[in-house]
This record gives structure tokens, sequence and C-alpha cells, in this order.
């Protein structure tokens, strides 16, 4: 199982970091141990100060393909949730400095948190799904999958050209504006057309 995830998929959040809008889907991968599932905990690590908090819908893969078309990829992403993207910022900012890679500043163990997963809804449905992000019951993040630079079925498109798809891998799809900070004690929730299918302690 593979996690494939897209950096600056929000125009508001490529602004905030400072980063240009990007001309093709910017992605980057985190191994099968980032994995941390739905109702554990995230102990916060000790090679960062700065672990911050990115919501995103994901999509769970069904099916096995590559060059995927575009009009043909709502078949390969059966199931929805929300997720978190932690992100040592302080190593990303660090790493991107030098241009170098930045595999340990977002592909460390439990770096890929993930809700309960459900069915993606059919037809219109699917087209502008709302999902936040609640921090100590505080909304922080807010996010409409309308407003994404590349859709889904593109991201799906873009991706098999170089990745098999296989069932089970997952795909984050870009954090909107308002990525911040966490500590130790903060709850975090996460909501998906409304529902809660999230929730991770950080510790
Ligand atoms: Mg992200």
């Amino acid at each position: 199982m593979k996690i494939i995830c897209v950096g600056r998929n929000y125009e508001e959040h490529a602004r905030e970091l400072n980063n240009p809008t990007p001309e093709r889907p910017m992605l980057f991968m985190k191994p099968s141990t980032a994995l941390l599932s739905q109702g554990k905990p995230f102990y916060y690590p000790d090679f960062s100060r700065d672990i911050q908090y990115e919501v995103e819908v994901v999509l769970r893969i069904g099916g096995s393909a590559r060059h995927v078309e575009e009009r043909f990829a709502p078949r390969y992403y059966p199931e929805v949730t929300v997720g978190i993207d932690f992100t040592a910022r302080d190593l990303q900012n660090e790493l991107k400095h030098k241009g170098h890679p930045w595999e340990i500043a977002k592909a460390f163990d439990h770096s890929a948190a993930v809700g309960t997963f459900r069915p993606f809804p059919s037809g219109q449905a699917g087209q502008g799904l709302v999902f936040s992000l609640h921090k100590n019951g505080t909304c922080v993040q807010e996010g409409n999958t309308r407003d994404m630079i590349f859709s889904f079925d593109r991201l799906i498109a873009y991706a098999s050209r170089f990745f098999r798809l296989q069932s089970g891998d997952l795909f984050f799809t870009g954090t909107p504006a308002g990525v911040g900070p966490v500590s130790p004690g903060d709850v975090l929730e996460g909501y998906l057309e409304g529902e809660k299918c999230l929730h991770c302690e950080i510790r």
C-alpha cells in the first residue's frame, strides 16, 4: 500500500506558504508506515519543534490501473474520508531552502492520519465536498473540493501515468488555507459533509 499526496492544490494555501501556483500537480509519497488509523493518538516526534496539521480529503483507491483517462477516473476512488497530512514544517522549510527532498518532513511514521471511509457520493453530490478540521473544539480549517486547482479526476489521471494505482492505496488531495501547529494535549477532529469521521489526540 502506498500513499500518494499532492502539495499546493488550493490557491489560498499555496499563497499562505509563499509558494507559486503549480502548473502540474506536485506529487509526493508517504510509505505504508506513515499510516495512522482512525482514533489512534499521534505522538509528537523528537525531531521537530513545529509539527503542523493539514486537513485533506483522502480517496481510497479500488482496483489496479495505470494511465487512467480522466473520464474513467471516478471508478477508481469508491471511498472517501478526511485525513491529516502531518508536516514537520521546520524541517520542510530547511529542506525546501536547500532544494533537497523533503521525505523526513512529510513521510515520517504516523504522518498520515485517516478517518473512517465512506462510499464516495455519486454524481453531482461528489463535486463540491465540504470538509473541515476542528482543534480543541474550534474550527481551524475549512475547505470545499470545488476550490481544488486539480480535480480528483485530474489527479488520478496524472498520478497513474507514473505510478500504478493499486487497491487500498490512499490519495491525499491537498489542504486548504489555515494550516497551523499542534501541541501535546490537542484534540483534532475532522469533518466531511458535516459528519465527524476523524478523531486524533496529540500526545
Ligand atoms: Mg498536504
